[in-house]
């Protein structure tokens, strides 16, 4: 690596955040607190008020009063987008310092959180032209005494559960997508992560977004996203995070008011190589898709599924590749891959690194944890001589563990790729028009890569087939899923009598 090694300080004392309702901050009081420490370095770093039931009625009642009143979805679609055009910039404005909490809570390194906030603002930007182009439809087929018109009609109050991998990055997909409908929010932050979703909200404030409108809960999923997918008035809820939570949240929604659900879930997405691809590339791309984020990422490109000629030699590429990733403190500008974010993660990729060595797979590299005097790291790993029936094969493991799957023909990669509950993304890597056009159509997954992965951006929309999922996050997919339609049929001139 040829950057200049810099690293941030460490805060002397941990940062004490409230949460935020009706545009201002309620203060941790007499509430208990989480203090949260940074998985990377070992030292508290904030404290974050544990929410009660209560207090997510607030909220709530906050999120209600102002979608009810109309003080957002009454605006014109330039007013809204005003204020997310602003918020884009605030965020800019402010990156350094939303980045900087984002690693210290998640330990993912410093350049990547960056990348990710200055990608957030653009989703804010994205969206405010959304806000603008935001239609419905017209029949004017009807007859001359009859036209139509479908309109779409922002859901109500929408409630957002984030999970701890990309705090501010999944949150910025669906805020501004959300707010460009008319919807009002009240986020619940996973309980590790809540300090950037915390700032976010005051920075919509001074964006010019009305008071009510975003609102921000903290504490634990079993209790404030447990009571979160039960509310009654919450009319729509986005989840993100595990497909065994995911389930919980369907049932309470069904128990309760039939919420509108969204649902982003897990995933065990393949890597298809063949052997005409650009192997350097693809051996680059591969390494990238299952050490970004230390592949604590729903996304990330878990089973490579390469053709059994070039087998071994493209592993010992990736292998390479991932030797020369630099691990390390996130604080530090230079580190590539950071610490895992949770003791409990920390503990499900070892468990799982343990399984994939008694079911006798090849440990190619890594195997287990990592020491950097401080913090939870563990080894990019790679397992080859991988079969699908393996647990590690076929388990989101959520780490940054490769299992590699040989295949000698296309339709044999094809049904290995899809051999799987999950359906969130897919990437090929080949030369062959053909073969990337074929295996595009034919593998499941809501997100497909051509020699390329886990790439994004606001504009194209993001979710999963299968059990990866329901509905669409971004694009103008991402607007309307927080709309529901009204068809309106108008009568020109005077009705022909029933009764005569
Ligand atoms: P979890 O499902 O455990 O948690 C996700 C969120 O749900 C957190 O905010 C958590 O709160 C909350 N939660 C926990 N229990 C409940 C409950 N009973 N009711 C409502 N909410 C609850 O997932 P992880 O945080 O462990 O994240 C990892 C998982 O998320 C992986 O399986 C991954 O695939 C998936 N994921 C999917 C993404 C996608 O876009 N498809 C993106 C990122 C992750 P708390 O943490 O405070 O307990």
């Amino acid at each position: 690596m040829d950057q200049i090694s810099t690293r941030q300080s460490l805060p002397a004392e941990p940062r004490d955040f409230g949460f935020y309702v009706d545009g201002a901050w309620v203060p941790a009081a007499e509430r208990a607190v989480f203090t949260r420490h940074s998985p990377a370095h070992d030292v508290p770093v904030t404290r974050i008020p544990k929410c009660t039931e209560g207090d997510l009625d607030m909220a709530v009642d906050a999120a209600r009063r102002a979608f009810d009143d109309r003080r957002w979805s009454g605006l014109s679609g330039q007013a809204r987008a005003a204020v997310l055009l602003k918020a884009g910039a605030l965020i800019r404005a402010r990156a350094e310092e939303i980045a900087y909490w984002e690693t210290l809570e998640n330990g993912k390194p410093i350049a990547q959180a960056r990348g990710e906030v200055l990608g957030c603002a653009d989703m804010y930007e994205y969206a405010s032209g959304l806000a603008r182009s935001l239609h419905g439809d017209s029949f004017n087929n009807l007859g001359d005494g009859m036209m139509g018109l479908v309109t779409r009609e922002p859901v109500g109050v929408v409630g957002i559960i984030t999970p701890w991998n990309f705090p501010f990055l999944i949150l910025c997909e669906r805020v501004p997508y959300i707010l460009a409908s008319g919807c009002t929010i009240v986020v619940k932050p996973s309980e590790m992560t809540s300090a950037t979703s915390l700032i976010l909200a005051q920075i919509l404030t001074e964006a010019g977004l009305p008071d009510g409108c975003m609102n921000v809960v903290t504490g634990s999923g079993s209790t404030i996203g447990q009571a979160m997918a039960e509310h009654p008035r919450i009319d729509m809820l986005s989840f993100t995070g595990s497909t065994a939570v995911g389930r919980r949240v369907v049932e309470a929604a069904g128990k309760s008011n039939f919420k509108k659900l969204g649902l982003e879930l897990g995933g065990k997405n393949p890597q298809v190589v063949f052997a005409d691809a650009d192997l350097e590339d693809a051996a680059d791309g591969v390494a990238f898709g299952i050490a970004f984020n230390t592949g604590q990422c729903c996304v990330s490109g878990s089973r490579l599924i390469v053709e059994r000629s070039v087998a071994d030699r493209f592993a010992e590429m990736v292998r390479d590749k991932l030797s020369r990733a630099v691990v390390g403190d996130p604080l530090d500008e230079a580190t590539q891959i950071g610490a895992i974010t949770t003791e409990a993660q920390n503990r499900t990729i070892l468990f799982y690194i343990e399984k994939g060595k008694e079911e006798g797979a090849r440990l190619i590299c890594g195997g287990g944890a990592l020491d950097m005097g401080q913090g939870q790291y563990i080894a990019p790993t790679i397992f080859g001589d991988v079969t699908p029936d393996m647990v590690i094969a076929r388990d989101e493991i959520f780490g940054p563990v490769l299992t590699i799957l040989p295949f000698d023909t296309l339709d044999e990669a094809i049904a290995i790729a899809n051999d799987t509950d999950y359906g969130l993304a897919a990437s090929v890597w080949t030369k062959d028009i053909d073969k990337a056009l074929v295996v595009t159509r034919r593998v499941q997954a809501g997100r497909f890569w051509v020699n390329c992965t886990l790439a994004g951006g606001p504009e194209l929309p993001l979710g999963g087939f299968k059990q990866s999922g329901w509905g669409r996050e971004a694009g103008k997919y991402g607007v309307e899923e927080y709309t529901q339609i009204k068809s309106v049929h108008i009568e020109i001139g005077k009705r022909r009598p029933w009764i005569a």
